[in-house]
């Protein structure tokens, strides 16, 4: 059995979980999985540019850190530009592409988004006036860019294919013109009968064929979404949005004012000397205070969103029939991905504090108190996507006080 593990990124947090699930099917030889990664683990991909074979023996040391075998693959996404001495700005690159580590560090490949980047040579080269064209169009594939690179990164790690010069309508064609990019892109994905007698011949030759027929189905749900994306959603229930506000305005926001509080607390105790506690000035603002209590009222909650709150609550109020007729797919779907995110980030949330709490104060392991302070910072960042979201689909301004 093959593991095939990617590093999961909030970004695209929905696309790589539709592509495992589709993977289903092929479970026989192979394991699709994805894997967390902190934001320590992360720092070596950070970059603005990444060097090819530095940045493959960082993913083979992140490789054996998460328990993977040697014969798994292992794929970690970034949005550096990615490059080496012969070129740069790849789409992706392997530790298969440098002889001399290939052997020590097998089985681990970068993939970048960096085209998504306005200082892209991919946009670069485009004609003057047609970048912002160009740009919103790679926008519109860029998931279906993700799920062709990965089959592309699987076939060859797990057949020795090579991709080849040669534009045939092939998965394996290198595609280095932006128009054979965006030719490649459609959704009946097939082998040129070269590369289909290597692939059958492989040990994993069926699996590959089948992650094909899976990938062509899930490249046609993406092209269908997209078509419905941007079109307004008539009757659909708002239930997701309630979710989303359930986390900003409670399980979310109770996190962001414990951690809040926290820091108040420790700036308090470091910048008072024991002897004169009361001279010290409360250090936040009073509406943000500590001592300010741990569920705020409706009646000190901004009337905006108390109504919104309201809105949702009541089944009857003529504002959920606004929503309703107001939000898109678009905003509907990046509403879903939040709150599948905070779902996550708050269940581990809770998971760690249980795991805390064994511990008296002093004595907490490291690795707990920072995994808490990431999970801290990833709920922060998704809420205030959610705020943003939620602002523009009631079309007011949605004030947290705890992420001003
Ligand atoms: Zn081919």
């Amino acid at each position: 059995m093959v593991k095939i593990a990617i590093s999961m990124d909030d970004a695209w947090y929905s696309t790589l979980n539709h592509f495992t699930s589709s993977m289903r099917g092929c479970k026989e030889h192979i394991e699709f999985d994805t894997i967390l990664i902190n934001s320590e683990e992360r720092n070596p991909f950070l970059k603005e540019r990444l060097e090819g074979e530095t940045v493959c023996k960082n993913a083979h040391s992140l490789k054996i850190l998460k328990d993977l075998a040697p014969e798994d693959l292992f794929i970690v996404i970034v949005d550096g530009d990615l490059y080496d001495a012969h070129d740069h700005e790849y789409f992706y690159v392997g530790s298969r592409d440098y002889p001399t580590i290939s052997a020590k560090y097998p089985r681990v490949s970068i993939f970048s988004t960096y085209y998504l980047n306005p200082q892209s040579r991919f946009t670069k080269e485009t004609k003057k006036g047609e970048k912002k064209k160009m740009m919103s169009s790679i926008q519109d594939y860029k998931e279906r860019i993700l799920v062709l690179t990965l089959v592309d990164i699987i076939t060859s790690e797990l057949t020795g294919l090579e991709p080849h010069e040669k534009t045939v309508g092939c998965v394996m064609d290198k595609c280095i013109k932006r128009s054979d990019i965006l030719n490649a892109l459609i959704p009946n994905l097939h082998f040129c009968d070269e590369c289909k007698e290597v692939v059958l011949k492989s040990s994993t030759g069926n699996e590959i064929m089948k992650i094909i027929e899976a990938t062509s189905s899930l490249l046609k749900d993406i092209v269908e979404e997209n078509r419905e994306a941007n079109k307004m959603v008539q009757l659909v229930a708002p239930a997701i949005v309630g979710r989303g506000l359930e986390f900003l305005f409670e399980s979310g926001r109770e996190i962001l004012k414990a951690r809040q509080e926290r820091r108040n607390a420790e700036m308090t105790k470091s910048a008072v000397p024991p002897s004169a506690p009361a001279a010290v000035p409360p250090l936040v603002p009073p509406s943000v205070s500590p001592s300010a209590p741990s569920s705020v009222p409706p009646s000190v909650m901004p009337s905006k969103n108390k109504e919104i709150v309201n809105a949702v609550n009541s089944k009857d109020d003529p504002r959920l029939q606004y929503v309703r007729s107001s939000l898109t797919k678009m905003q509907e779907r990046k509403i879903e991905h939040d709150v599948q995110l905070m779902d996550q980030y708050v269940q581990d949330f809770q998971i760690t504090q249980l795991q805390l709490a064994h511990f008296g104060p002093g004595t907490e392991p490291l690795q707990l108190v920072n995994q808490k302070n990431e999970l801290e910072e990833r709920v922060e960042t998704t809420m205030r996507d959610l705020q943003e979201t939620l602002s523009a689909v009631y079309n007011v301004t949605i004030n947290i006080p705890e992420l001003v």
